[in-house]
């Protein structure tokens, strides 16, 4: 065996949802937005001056911190951006949770917190959703090293109400408190007005879902200027340059247009809810999704066998195989068509099976 492999850091990596290539497919699989970004992004994206280039960004990427200060009226120094949520999260795992007592998270969650936890030696507990898949706030009233969940719980979809957050953020002055805001564009009510009045509350949201933009990787936090400040502290020990130039000049742009945001957000949230009722019809129950996607479970037909057929259509959905959530598919709200095309294929499929 090669000497140096005693030293190699081992880790079970993230498995993100599978990016298959071709366009004649429908993909609901990754909850990405079926919309293109806000069209002054794209006429910003064809005026961009390559020369540009040369240079390296602005480190604190004060174009796109100042469009998101002004968006959600906070002080440029309670804004923190990265390379997508994914970065901020790690970036914040690194930063706030460096305690010897456990963090907490749900038992079924996003999956990339075990990863972290695991890569920066963090102890942690995973506190078992309720069986109608609830997180439970007093699981979050015990003694702990940080806290962190996704509002909307994903992939159940299921919305925690403000004034739990507000008790948990309140109840946990010793730790730091993070909402991943992932999915909150789609009918949730944001924690980051509270983020006024708890200095240990850090809520992180991202561009890829309600803004369309996962392909350009831009995620931030909020809260008060101090847990910022730790934040850059240890970004600068590792990256400075974090955001690309045309990350940050399309980023600003997509803030900017309110308007778009609103119609594209609202269009999914009408879909979302007539695919609710048309999945109740086909036999199919579901937590009630406040997400771009729905957590659904057919009443006969195993769900990895719908995911199978699916696939074979050219119809990618999620499947999770683990305990507790192997009987579900994750279904991305995409376009009215594309959920015709879905419903179509199912209805045949559950008819014959
Ligand atoms: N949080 C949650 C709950 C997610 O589902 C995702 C998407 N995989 C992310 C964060 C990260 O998204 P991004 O890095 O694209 O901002």
């Amino acid at each position: 065996m090669s000497r140096w492999k005693k030293w190699v850091r081992r880790v079970v990596p993230y498995v993100p949802g599978e990016q298959p290539a071709g366009t004649d497919l429908i993909k609901l699989n990754t909850n990405e937005n079926p919309y293109p970004p806000a069209p002054g992004v794209l006429k910003a994206l064809r005026e961009m001056d390559g020369a540009a280039f040369r240079k390296y960004p602005d480190p604190a990427a004060s174009c796109l911190v100042k469009a998101l200060a002004e968006r959600y009226e906070v002080d440029e120094d309670r804004i923190f951006v990265g390379v997508g949520s994914d970065d901020v999260l790690g970036m914040a795992f690194l930063t706030f949770f460096h305690s010897d007592k456990p963090i907490l998270f749900p038992d079924i969650s996003y999956s990339f917190y075990p990863v972290w936890a695991d890569l920066f030696r963090i102890p942690y507990r995973t506190p078992k959703l309720d069986p109608n898949f609830r997180i439970v706030k007093e699981d979050y009233l015990t003694e702990n090293g940080g806290i962190i969940f996704p509002n909307p719980n994903a992939p159940t979809g299921l919305l925690m109400p403000l004034v739990d957050i507000e008790e948990i953020a309140a109840g946990n002055p010793d730790s730091v408190v993070i909402v991943d805001e992932a999915y909150i564009d789609f009918g949730g009510e944001s924690a980051v007005r509270l983020t006024d009045r708890y200095d240990n509350l850090l809520v992180v949201q991202t561009f890829s879902k309600s803004r369309s933009m996962a392909g350009m990787r831009i995620g931030y936090a909020i809260g008060q200027p101090e847990l910022i400040k730790a934040l850059s502290d240890v970004k600068y020990s590792y990256n400075s340059y974090t955001l690309n130039l045309p990350a940050q000049i399309l980023g600003a742009e997509a803030v900017r247009d309110e308007e778009y945001f609103r119609k594209t957000t609202g269009q999914i949230v009408a879909v979302r809810e007539a695919a609710k009722q048309r999945l109740a019809e086909l036999g199919f129950s579901f937590p009630d999704s406040m997400a771009n996607f729905i957590f659904a479970s057919h009443d006969r037909v195993p769900a990895k066998e719908i995911f199978e057929a699916l696939k074979r259509e050219r119809i990618y959905v999620r499947y999770f195989n683990q305990p507790r959530i192997d009987g579900y598919l994750r279904i991305t709200v995409g376009t009215e068509q594309e959920m015709e095309a879905l419903f179509r294929f199912l209805e045949i499929y559950l008819k014959n099976h």
